[in-house]
């Protein structure tokens, strides 16, 4: 029997992470009840497969009056295990709270099955940041497979945290993605070594502010065995290793694009160098791979290389295995993606930036850009980019709910550039942007998808808005 047999557990919300732990903690004996906000088709077909197991849901109608949450804390509960999303001031959490009930998140409920039924209990090699984190998590297993390590990618894309820990096959070691979400409900977590890559403004309405916001991506340091890594370029990364509580011997590892000081990785003329594990022994920095062996080998993917680099480092993978690990790495769609040339215009689809922070990496790889730009803003400001920006934009066409922001930001910072501001937040409003695009650009431009904002208020996701970014370009061609 389990630690969970006989429990009385509460899973918060259906979708990706409700759905399998759910399933999870039934098969280890607990009795679980599913609440969710929603009751909508996918709720519903979500519900009755839980439901044919056992498992008890509760469905609301998604308003806080009578929602399958707000209807309060399920008699009898003894642990809470809830969707990374959901915010902490939800009444089920005070109610939780005051009656002295944990609260887990899916990543929380992951760290303590590793090792469940007698499975080799894998180290984490931990990595998190506002922008970044999916390309650094993929160059990292593509390293960790080239030292013919048993490993995988796991997270936002891939493998899911649940069951590369419970599923059938054997990890020797595995690269998290974890967000600040998931981090805030992730007390107990231990990574071997971990990375914040950069901190920039994101989530805000959730956390509450930035300094939450900051506090919870440096809970991923807390406890680390090995090396906590750090962007020396980026001051905020490297507080949160000071404030961090880690085991004895653990390092700092900073990475830096710029010269290497000691205990640093660094990319020097063209090669990315390793200093932090050699110094010691042999005083010269060792060769790791060269820029040109990162795809694309732009600052900010290199900045993503030299992070796998140093955590594959820290787990004792050869420097060979880095250089080959990057090579054999391809990044994913809709991360500044080259979608076509049309009438000597390029149109490149980066639907990922859904952040300003992210956006100013890719519009800072182009010019003349005429940009597309909005959606969800998500409590962002946007004067910083567009002020950085405006010298590179020949136009702006704007879609989205919150994408009047960002006319304002374009009229104070950059008020010679012309902007259209399609008033639609349907999918429609997709096409006609693109159209709108190609007759503000001229040959030799670059049209842009970097919206700096999240895609829900018009899309599925950013996968979605990024496919009908690209279908509605080949459309211009056909
Ligand atoms: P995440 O998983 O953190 O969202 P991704 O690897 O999916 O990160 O990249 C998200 C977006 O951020 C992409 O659009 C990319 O252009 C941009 N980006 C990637 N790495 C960085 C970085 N180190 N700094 C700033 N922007 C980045």
């Amino acid at each position: 029997p389990s630690e969970f047999s006989g429990k009385h557990v509460t899973v918060a919300g259906l979708g990706v992470s409700g759905v399998p732990a759910a399933k999870v903690l039934h098969g280890l004996g607990a009795h679980v009840t599913v609440v969710n906000d929603g009751a909508d088709e996918r709720a519903r077909t979500q519900a009755a497969e839980l439901e044919a197991l056992g498992v008890t849901v509760r469905l609301g109608d998604g308003t806080a009056s009578d929602s399958g949450s707000a209807a309060g804390l399920p008699e009898g509960t003894e642990l809470i295990v809830t969707a990374p999303g959901w915010k902490p001031t939800k009444p089920l959490f005070t109610a939780a709270e005051q009656a002295g009930v944990p609260v887990w998140g899916d990543v929380e409920l992951a760290w303590r099955l590793r090792g469940h039924g007698g499975r080799k209990a894998a180290p984490w090699l931990a990595v998190t940041g506002t922008n970044g984190k999916t390309t650094t998590v993929q160059m990292l297993a593509s390293i960790l497979a080239a030292a013919g390590l048993r490993t995988a990618a796991v997270g936002n894309i891939g493998v899911s945290l649940l069951d590369a820990v419970t599923g059938d096959t054997e990890y020797d070691v595995l690269a998290v993605e974890l967000s600040s979400y998931q981090l805030h409900w992730a007390p107990s977590l231990r990574a071997h070594s971990a990375v914040v890559l950069n901190l920039a403004a994101d989530h805000l309405d959730w956390h509450g502010s930035m300094e939450a916001y900051a506090a919870d991506k440096g809970r991923v340091y807390e406890g680390n065995q090995v090396a906590c890594v750090y962007n020396a370029a980026d001051r905020a990364t490297e507080d949160l290793v000071r404030a961090a509580d880690v085991e004895e011997g653990c390092r700092a590892v900073g990475f830096t694009l710029g010269t290497p000081g000691p205990s640093q990785l660094g990319v020097v003329e063209g090669l990315l160098v390793d200093r932090a594990f050699v110094e010691d022994r042999h005083k010269n920095a060792q060769e790791l791979a060269e820029v040109s062996d990162v795809n694309p080998p732009a600052p900010h993917n290199i900045a993503n290389a030299l992070a796998a680099a140093a955590l594959a480092r820290a787990y004792g993978v050869p420097a060979a295995a880095v250089r080959d690990g990057l090579r054999a790495f391809t990044p994913d769609a809709h991360r500044i993606a080259h979608v076509a040339d049309v009438d000597g215009v390029a149109y490149v689809d980066d639907s990922k930036a859904t952040n300003t922070h992210a956006a100013e990496a890719s519009l800072a790889a182009y010019e003349p850009i005429v940009w597309i730009a909005g959606g969800l803003a998500k409590g962002a400001t946007f004067d910083e980019l567009v002020a950085g920006a405006a010298k590179r934009l020949r136009g702006a066409v704007l879609i989205g709910a919150d994408r009047a922001l960002i006319r304002e930001a374009l009229a104070r910072h950059a008020p010679e550039v012309p902007v259209v501001d399609l008033d639609r937040t349907d999918t429609g409003a997709m096409p006609q942007a693109v159209r709108e695009a190609r007759r503000l650009a001229e040959p030799g431009d670059t049209v842009l998808l970097a919206p700096a904002c999240a895609s829900m208020d018009m899309f599925t996701n950013y996968n979605k808005r990024g496919d009908a970014f690209a279908e509605a370009v080949r459309e211009l061609g056909a």
